[in-house]
Formats: structure tokens, C-alpha cells, sequence
């Protein structure tokens, strides 16, 4: 299946946000978007200025990125959540931070959103007990995800569990680290969600 196989620092410094897809080095110093504050090309540091388009454009990008979702996958997502009930735009995002693989890093099991997805196809991942490797399987309340008892001496998974303080576990979510365990309490809620993002403007690009 295609991937974006490009710098992860560049979708940031395009969205002009952190978005944190690094992991450790997103804390440090040596994050591109502090270096380089201005989007990548060489135009880069040229005015930019966006059309009404431009603009719904570059915040479905940035929220397809941040998920590391392909085009296809996210019209998919939008197409579904247009059918639910309720407003689209917070359906969507729901739907998103549903996902396995996004619940395994919000977790903490995990730095960035890619580690999480790789996690969940090498069957680490335990849902209600039973391996699951879809990254996509969408979680619902009530459901426990906890790390296979065989892979709890992976290094870089107790490195992020150390780590996830910093982070925090969003409030829908509940952790229990010593069991490497996690329960979905709740639907997420909106508020919930911290990263700025403006899904009126996917909904009106998508509904033109
Ligand atoms: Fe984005 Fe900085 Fe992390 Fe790179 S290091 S992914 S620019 S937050």
C-alpha cells in the first residue's frame, strides 16, 4: 500500500504546527519546525497567501497527516461520518481518534502514531484479550487494549509508557501502566481534542 515515505518534519512545518509525529525529538531542540519556522521548498520563506480553497485544503491535509491517513481512507472516514447523525465535522474526528492504532499511542504505548500502527500489525496489541492487527479496528467504550505479555519487554514500548506523562492520557481513556493495560471509558469528546483544529473547514471542502 502507498505511504508518505517523505520527512514527517516538513507536514509540520507545511501546517506551520507541531504535530508531534517525531516522538522524543519533537521536545527537543532539534525539532525542524523551531529551527525552521517557515514551510519547506524553495519558496518556502516566499508570502504565502491562500484562497478560500487553499485554506479548507491545507486543514484536511493537516488532519489527514497527523493521523497518517491516505486520501482515500479519510474520504472514507468523511463519507461515513456525513451519514451519521450529528454534526459531520465532530463525527469525523471521532471516528479518527477511534482508531486502534491512535488509541495504542494515545495510550502511551507508543510515541507517534506510525510506531502505534506498526505495533498493531506485528500483533502486540491485545483488544478484550483476543490479537488484533488492523490499525484501523475502531474501539468503542467498554473496550480493554493492553500490550501482549510477550511483548512487554520491547524497549521502546516501557520507554514511551515512561514517557507518556508528558503527553497526559486523554480523559476518555484510562491507563494502567504497570499492566501495560488501557480501558476506552467513553466516546471522545471534543473538547478533548487539543491540537487546533477546524473541521467546518473539511466539511466545506468536501461538500463543494
Ligand atoms: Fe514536527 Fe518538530 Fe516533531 Fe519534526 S520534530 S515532527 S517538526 S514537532
Amino acid at each position: 500500500m502507498a505511504r508518505y515515505i517523505d520527512s514527517v518534519c516538513r507536514i509540520c512545518r507545511r501546517e506551520n504546527l507541531k504535530m508531534y509525529l517525531k516522538g522524543e525529538r519533537c521536545y527537543t531542540d532539534k525539532c525542524a519546525i523551531e529551527r525552521r519556522p517557515y514551510p519547506p521548498g524553495q519558496h518556502g520563506q516566499g508570502r504565502a497567501k491562500f484562497s478560500e480553497y487553499g485554506v479548507q485544503l491545507r486543514e484536511k491535509q493537516k488532519v489527514k497527516r497527523m493521523y497518517g491517513l491516505l486520501e482515500s481512507q479519510f474520504r472514507t472516514y468523511y463519507h461515513r461520518a456525513s451519514a451519521q447523525k450529528g454534526k459531520t465535522g465532530e463525527n469525523l474526528l471521532q471516528a479518527l481518534e477511534l482508531r486502534l492504532d491512535n488509541v495504542v499511542f494515545r495510550l502511551g504505548f507508543s510515541d507517534t502514531r506510525n510506531e502505534a500502527r506498526q505495533l498493531v500489525r506485528h500483533g502486540h496489541v491485545l483488544v478484550n484479550g483476543r490479537r488484533v492487527n488492523i490499525p484501523s479496528f475502531a474501539v468503542r467504550p467498554g473496550i480493554t487494549i493492553e500490550i501482549r505479555e510477550k511483548s512487554r519487554k520491547i524497549v521502546r514500548i516501557s520507554e514511551s509508557l515512561e514517557a507518556v506523562d508528558r503527553r497526559g492520557v486523554p480523559p476518555w481513556l484510562e491507563l494502567d501502566k504497570k499492566a501495560f493495560k488501557g480501558v476506552v471509558k467513553a466516546q471522545p469528546a471534543r473538547e478533548d481534542l487539543t491540537m487546533p483544529i477546524q473541521e467546518q473547514l473539511i466539511v466545506e471542502l468536501y461538500s463543494k
